[in-house]
């Protein structure tokens, strides 16, 4: 006779196998962030909220690179900033990262870097023009923090970095590096990529001078509204890993 399937075991097991494939992506997300210039040694981070406990969430380790995230080293935090699991460091930065989950129940991914176009562009304390494609995507979406350089190393300095990104997409940190948030890990890659690419333009822009009008709120909104679809973000980041992938 067949025993009774043992399902508090099956589903630990399907658990497991989920937060594995989590930790594949955050895995592959830290390999396309380096590729695309996302990295500036060990510094920078990215988290994943679990789904089936949203009041934690995977993020890499302090001392690595983005691009040598293992599932060894990944560790699992709540959203007071503590260590549930894994024996990594962790980065004092974590704050960022659990006061905007905290704030933003719709948020599953938050990404920190340095890239060097946003930082400059955040050290104008101009925000980001439309005089490309990428800033249709944050257009009226991009918070700024401006309280400090520092690392944010405080619940009090996490929560005034949420309240930055409000609603947005996304918040330049004034001299610092950039925030950016995705319902997915793909959203939230290819966000911190296009804000990158159109701080570069934007830049470019203003240094050869006299840059003429962006075109109508109606053009730029029809626009955000076809490049905000997740399945773009899917398309992209899809293509991004296949491109790491290849490379080894
Ligand atoms: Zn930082």
């Amino acid at each position: 006779m067949a025993k009774k399937p043992d399902t508090s075991r099956t589903k630990k097991v399907g658990n497991s196998a989920a937060h594995r494939g989590l930790k594949e992506e955050l895995i592959v997300a830290g390999k396309v962030l380096v590729a695309q210039g996302q990295d500036d040694f060990t510094r920078g981070h990215l988290s994943l909220r679990l789904p089936d406990n949203p009041q934690l969430f995977f993020m890499k380790a302090h001392s690595i690179g983005l691009d040598e995230i293992t599932t060894q080293n990944i560790l699992t935090i709540d959203l007071d900033g503590k260590v549930v699991a894994g024996a990594a460091r962790r980065h004092s930065e974590v704050y960022i990262h659990s006061e905007i989950f905290k704030a933003r129940p719709d948020v599953n991914c938050v990404i920190h870097t340095h890239p060097t176009y946003s930082i400059a562009l955040s050290a104008t304390g101009r925000t980001l023009k439309c005089y490309s494609q990428p800033g249709a995507l944050f257009y009226e979406a991009l918070g700024t923090y401006t309280d400090t350089i520092a690392l944010i190393r405080s619940q009090a300095m996490g929560a005034a970095v949420a309240r930055a990104l409000g609603n947005g997409r996304a918040v330049l940190l004034k001299n610092h590096g950039v925030v950016v948030t995705g319902a997915t890990i793909a959203e939230a890659v290819i966000g911190t990529i296009m804000l990158e690419n159109g701080a570069q333009v934007q830049l470019l822009v203003e240094a050869a001078g006299d840059p003429a009008a962006e075109f109508s709120r109606a053009h730029i909104e029809r626009l955000k509204a076809e490049i905000s679809q997740p399945e773009q973000f899917a398309i992209n980041f899809d293509y991004l890993a296949r491109r790491v992938k290849r490379r080894g």
